[in-house]
């Protein structure tokens, strides 16, 4: 009796200490939507959808303070709780760790992969990787400013002794999506193997490829997203006429702009911009595209929901180099889940979401390369708030994506799509 006496006041600590109350925020829910009216309700309300895709009968996440859900509810739409509440997700997500030795890419730990890191951050690695590997590392400053006036960084990693001419560019883009943030920290880690690892895939493509990498693309959203509202996806571009900011750049490039998948409304969250190219972010980034030499194929790296997205994203009629394409795709997808099992999915765009004016598509039917989108972790359980302890392992996968994909488009002759 005693010595349930003496551990009560034990376990009576531990519980009260485990009960302590977490702040309440919001929740994601994960809704089925079987009519019209729930999606205009959405809409009207500017419910924060966090899947790719509103429409019926297909589960939906939905971002909603308690009172939104309860709304939402009314209206006779089905949703389950996807994540109870974001607030320790938040604190969690800043929560460094320590990097680990693994994975293929043969990297040491580097302490900048143990956490998110500030745009500021972002450039000076890139500055001290070109001091410390100028035979492979070539910072090309800003290649245009944002609405705010930031700088959009851009970096080349190749092999420096031999001549360009022999070789082909791969891009790579990051951050589009300002609350993305896995996005751009795998940009880094994928350009931290192509400089660092001693890996021999991996060195030998900077024989035959200059890998471009603009590593964070919307500098001002990526900001908004650290120190006012993490959960902000556009740029901060003022409209006019209306009182909501920001742009979807992921909607505002030249390509069958504005044809579905978009919304005209300022306010919506994949508003397109009054035309194409109307942002100075994407105005820079297609023209650095273009300006590269030898252009072969580029990804642009999203989150979340692992997907391997090939052309076309606009339409489901399917792209003349399907059979290619597919093969691509289908090809990164089982390197990652041979190496560590993790599935993605290998789907055209528009199977995943008809939507027009994306990066992939442009750089595809304008750019006339192998355009691709990557959908990183997770598939739902954190979404966008990832935590850091993920960089690693998502980077390794991104890695793995990485050599499946250059090996195959150097190997491959791809025609141009259109
Ligand atoms: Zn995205």
């Amino acid at each position: 009796m005693h010595v349930l006496s003496s551990i009560a006041p034990i376990f009576l600590l531990a519980t009260l200490a485990s009960a302590k109350p977490v702040p309440r925020s919001d929740q994601v829910v994960r809704c089925t939507l079987t009519s019209d009216a729930q999606i205009a309700h959405i809409k009207s309300s500017y419910l924060d959808v966090w899947s790719h895709s509103l429409g019926l009968n297909h589960p939906t996440d939905i971002r909603v303070s308690a009172t939104e859900r309860a709304q939402l509810e009314a209206t006779g739409a089905k949703c389950d709780v996807f994540i109870d509440n974001l607030a320790p997700l938040l604190q969690a997500e800043q929560k460094p760790h320590l990097a680990v030795r693994q994975g293929p890419s043969a990297l040491a730990a580097d302490p900048f992969f143990t956490s998110y890191k500030t745009y500021s951050q972002i450039v000076d690695k890139v500055k001290a990787w070109e001091q410390a590997y100028p035979d492979r590392v070539k910072y090309l400053g800003s290649i245009g400013a944002s609405t705010e006036g930031r700088g959009i960084p851009a970096f080349k990693i190749t092999n420096n002794k031999i001549p360009s001419f022999s070789k082909r560019s791969i891009y790579f883009n990051g951050g589009i999506h300002a609350r993305e943030w896995i996005s751009s920290a795998t940009v880094m880690y994928i350009a931290n193997a192509l400089i660092t690892s001693t890996d021999a895939q991996l060195s030998g493509f900077l024989d035959k490829v200059e890998f471009y990498i603009t590593p964070i693309s919307n500098p001002d959203g990526y900001e908004y997203s650290r120190t006012t509202d993490r959960y902000w996806r556009k740029n901060r571009g003022s409209i006019p006429k209306s009182n909501c900011v920001g742009v979807d750049l992921n909607r505002n490039w030249d390509e069958h702009f504005g044809v579905v998948g978009v919304d005209s409304d300022p306010c919506s969250e994949t508003y397109n911009g009054p035309s194409a190219f109307s942002e100075p972010e994407t105005e820079a980034l297609s023209k650095f595209v273009l300006s590269l030499p030898n252009r072969l194929a580029g990804i642009d790296w999203h989150s979340y929901g692992q997907y391997i997205l090939r052309p076309w994203g606009w339409t489901n009629t399917k792209s003349k180099n399907e059979a290619l394409y597919k093969a691509l795709g289908d090809g990164v997808r089982d390197a990652i889940v041979k190496f560590n099992g993790n599935q993605y999915s290998s789907i055209t765009g528009a199977q995943l979401y008809p939507a027009a004016g994306a990066t992939d598509d442009w750089m595809t039917a304008k750019a006339k390369m192998t355009g691709f989108t990557i959908e990183l972790r997770d598939t739902g359980r954190y979404g966008f708030v990832l935590p850091a302890n993920q960089i690693v392992p998502t980077g390794e996968e991104g890695v793995v994506a990485v050599k499946a994909f250059v090996d195959y488009v150097l190997k491959t002759s791809i025609p141009p799509a259109v």
